[in-house]
């Protein structure tokens, strides 16, 4: 998705926004005012939905847990089959 806005440089805007570009800006904004979320809440599902790859954490006891919240979420030989941790809904990467 292509960025609409500019942080100031040194204080200095930086965009110029015609009366059409400042209506795509609105449109842009009711869309995720539409969400109902906050920025930081939209955050936090995108880096819950960025697949992350379980960390195995024993060999002995054929294990692993999962990247965000270190519940243990399956077996080592069984990693193919989860998609998400069920306990806080992380996105898992799986082996190919
Ligand atoms: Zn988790």
């Amino acid at each position: 998705m292509k960025r609409l806005t500019f942080y100031r440089s040194n204080g200095i805007k930086e965009g110029h926004w015609s009366p059409s570009k400042k209506q795509e800006l609105v449109d842009r904004l009711a869309g995720y005012e539409d969400t109902g979320l906050t920025p930081p809440e939209i955050m936090e599902l995108k880096e819950r939905d960025t697949a992350k790859a379980p960390v195995d954490i024993d060999e002995e006891f054929d294990m692993y847990v999962c990247p965000s919240c270190d519940m243990a979420i399956g077996t080592i030989g069984d990693k193919k089959n989860h998609h998400f941790c069920l306990n806080c809904g992380q996105r898992i990467r799986l082996e190919e």
